[in-house]
């Protein structure tokens, strides 16, 4: 298949280009670079060995996605593009929807005209709120407490509707669980701007000495240990996730799938881990809880498993070993 990929040089954007193009598809990768570098783009080729089409775009612009569906003959689109930081989001909202969901809207607009009505969307298990008991299972009833995860609850039932409006549609609904890990290759990773929110872009930064400490929000919680637990799953198993989510598109109609490892590790587990994977103590020491975190997330990954046969492979050791390698080879991020 040729295959867009909108945020295609992001983080989990560019570790599925590897596995696609790994897989024998052809894509055409389409970012405006807004949370990304070309060099990604490189690296992408540099694993693969092979030539990656890339088109700096914004999916707000329908004249640029049209060209782009014009030159190229495009069989599906996987789309990643989006902003994600849950906190710029309260304090940003207008850009959050306008970006994630007028984009997304203007994304299935070009597509319709080019009479391309395949997609795989990234979605979140933020969309299960804080009102569910793990195991999460895609049936679950979804709500959300902050601007980010209402893009995501809105773009779900948008591209529902689209799917059941027009029986040609075939709309994928991927839930991701906390990606983290790298290409083993120490070539792709993630690189986020600025003081990172999420714990293990913090973890790193300790770890190669540019902050002293990391805090851990909260040791009070109903969890083993007393700090928040999440399903942390190897960005190269969730890229392999996207890859076999292909097949789903030979359907019509939505299909929703949770993408995570059905375990979860404790904050305090994953600094252990990660001390572990890059030879020294991490520090660390306890903060105050954040606001709207829930204690656990972690998914029912049986769905994947029995329609799409796919699980996910890596253990929270080599998630860290690999994390290490890329930030102790790039410490200032893909450049
Ligand atoms: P990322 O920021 O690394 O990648 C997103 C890419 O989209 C970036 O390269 C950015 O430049 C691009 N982009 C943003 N707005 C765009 C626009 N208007 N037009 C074109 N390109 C645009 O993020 P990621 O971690 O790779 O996440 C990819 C997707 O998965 C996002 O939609 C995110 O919400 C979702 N997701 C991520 C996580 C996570 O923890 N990383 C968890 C659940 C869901
Ligand atoms: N966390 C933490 N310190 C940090 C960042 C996160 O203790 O600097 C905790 C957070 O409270 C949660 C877990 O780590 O229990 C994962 O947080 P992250 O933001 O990475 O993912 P999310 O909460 O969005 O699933």
């Amino acid at each position: 298949m040729r295959l867009l990929v909108t945020g295609g040089a992001g983080y989990i954007g560019s570790h599925t280009c590897v596995e696609l193009q790994k897989a024998g598809h052809d894509i055409v990768i389409y970012d405006n670079l807004y949370n990304a570098k070309s060099a990604a783009v490189e690296r992408i080729s540099k694993i693969t060995g092979k030539e990656v089409p890339f088109i700096k775009g914004d999916i707000l612009d329908e004249k640029a996605l049209d060209e782009v569906f014009c030159r190229y003959h495009i069989d599906a689109v996987i789309h990643f593009a989006g902003l994600k930081a849950v906190g710029e989001s309260v304090e940003k909202p207008l850009l959050y929807y306008e970006n994630n969901v007028s984009g997304t809207i203007s994304l299935c607009k070009a597509m319709a005209r080019a009479g391309c009505k395949k997609l795989i969307f990234s979605s979140s298990a933020t969309v299960y709120g804080m009102h569910n008991e793990p195991p999460f299972t895609e049936d679950m009833p979804l709500s959300t407490i902050n601007p980010y995860g209402a893009t995501k609850l809105m773009i779900e039932g948008i591209l529902t509707d689209l799917a059941a409006a027009d029986k040609d549609w075939s709309v994928v609904l991927l839930r991701y669980f906390n990606p983290i890990g790298a290409h083993e290759s120490g070539l792709l990773g993630e690189d986020p701007q600025g003081i990172p929110n999420n714990l293990l872009p913090y973890v790193k930064r300790v770890a190669v000495g540019k902050l002293p400490c990391v805090n851990i929000f909260g040791d009070d919680y109903p969890t083993p240990d007393g700090t928040g637990v999440r399903d942390y799953i190897h960005v190269v198993d969730l890229a392999k996730g996207l890859l076999a989510a292909l097949k789903a598109l030979e359907t019509d109609g939505t299909k929703i799938y949770n993408l995570g490892t059905g375990n979860g590790y404790s904050v305090k587990e994953v600094v252990a881990a990660f001390s572990r994977a890059c030879g020294h103590e991490i520090p660390w020491r306890i903060a105050p809880r954040r606001g709207g975190d829930a204690p656990f997330s972690f998914a029912d990954a049986s769905r994947a498993k029995k329609e799409l046969g796919w699980t996910a492979q890596y253990d929270l050791d080599r998630m860290c070993a690999d994390a290490w390698r890329f930030i102790s080879r790039n410490p200032d991020g893909i450049q």
